[in-house]
């Protein structure tokens, strides 16, 4: 098969790569190299199953139509990501998301092509519940606070695709990725779980915003891998919208914790209020945990890896390339 990766050489795009190099197939990639990098596929850069091109999917129009139209499958990931970036950009945040998907399902439908778009639990808001559901309502927060543009922006996209499902018949499936972590990820644009492990091993301070006690779940990119290969081939996906996360909830206070024991660090943690680390007015969520059983029953998909197993693979990776100085 050949696979069409946006964003490939970011994160989960690279470790999406990996995996379905490791079966056989062929993949291509388009990527600005905004927040991803070349070195993110340095370990498979010479298979010649590989293709990696630089292009602006928000504006690149000949490239991504001919690459979608060449495809069997898309994975649209490309996307401004990261609490950092999209507070301090929501102009890029929002023509990215918006226009680059845009051009993507567009042009998906007309080659009716599968097509996965990386959604995120932000879209959930600020909703208090215990646990979320694809089918919630969803409360996000007024334009005036720039964090929401991210979610917004998904949002746009997920209506987009579920608007062309029923009307063009593209088969199509919306993902809500929740907190994603693993081995090269960036701490660069807020990422809490590098950040962290980084920091640690540097022997600097923890820097927790807020008080610490609002709480997360963390799934293994590789579960994440998992979960995607299993939706790519299964029909009865289509048309449908997943979360994709871990249900073991921890406090970032809990998790700078962990990540000094386990890094043997001597590191202090300090905790930031919300408007120095970002802009006055900043929101957060208290608590964001997903509730995976309609992925579950679909595919029978459940994470495998433990919290402590993440941080450990994180570390292992971080001394091994050699990013902690
Ligand atoms: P990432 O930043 O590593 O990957 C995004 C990739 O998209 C990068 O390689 C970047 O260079 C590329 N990109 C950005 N703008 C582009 C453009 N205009 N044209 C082409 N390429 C562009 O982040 P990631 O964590 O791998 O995220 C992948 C997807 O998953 C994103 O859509 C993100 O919104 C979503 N997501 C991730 C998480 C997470 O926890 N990692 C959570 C929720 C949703």
């Amino acid at each position: 098969m050949k696979y069409l990766i946006t964003g490939g050489a970011g994160f989960i795009g690279s470790h999406l790569t990996a995996s379905l190099l490791a079966d056989g197939h062929e993949v291509s990639i388009l990527d600005d190299f905004s927040t991803g990098s070349m070195r993110n596929l340095e370990g498979f850069s010479g298979n010649s199953r590989l293709k990696v091109a630089k292009c602006d999917v928000s504006a690149e129009d000949a490239v991504l139509d001919r690459e979608i139209a060449a495809a069997d499958s898309v994975i649209h990931l490309a996307a401004a990501v990261g609490v950092d970036l999209v507070v301090t950009d929501p102009v890029r945040t929002i023509m990215t998301n918006v226009k680059g998907t845009e051009k993507v399902l567009l042009s998906a439908a007309e080659y009716k092509k599968r097509v996965i778009v990386a959604s995120t639990s932000e879209v959930y808001g600020k909703s208090a519940k215990e646990s979320f559901s694809e089918e919630d309502d969803l409360v996000i927060g007024p334009s005036c606070r720039s964090r929401w543009s991210y979610a917004c922006s998904k949002l746009l996209d997920e209506f987009l695709l579920m608007a062309l499902v029923s009307a063009k018949g593209l088969p199509g499936t919306v993902v809500r990725f929740f907190n994603t972590v693993g081995p090269r990820q960036t701490g660069r644009y807020g990422m809490v779980v590098p950040r962290f492990v980084k920091a640690a091993l540097e022997g600097n301070d923890l820097q927790v915003f807020g008080d610490g006690e609002q709480s997360r779940c963390f799934c293994h990119v590789c579960d994440v891998v998992r979960a995607l290969r299993l939706i790519l081939p299964d029909k009865t996906t289509i048309g449908q919208i997943y979360n994709i996360g871990s249900r073991e909830l921890v406090t970032i206070r809990q998790l700078a914790e962990t990540v000094i024991k386990l890094t043997g660090s001597r590191s202090k943690i300090v905790t930031i209020p919300y408007e120095q680390a970002y802009a006055k007015g900043f929101e957060d969520m208290r608590r964001r945990k997903p509730d995976t059983s309609k992925l579950q029953e679909h595919t029978g998909w459940k994470p495998e890896k433990s919290l402590l197993e993440i941080i450990e693979d994180v570390r292992d990776e971080m001394l091994r390339s050699g990013e902690v100085k």
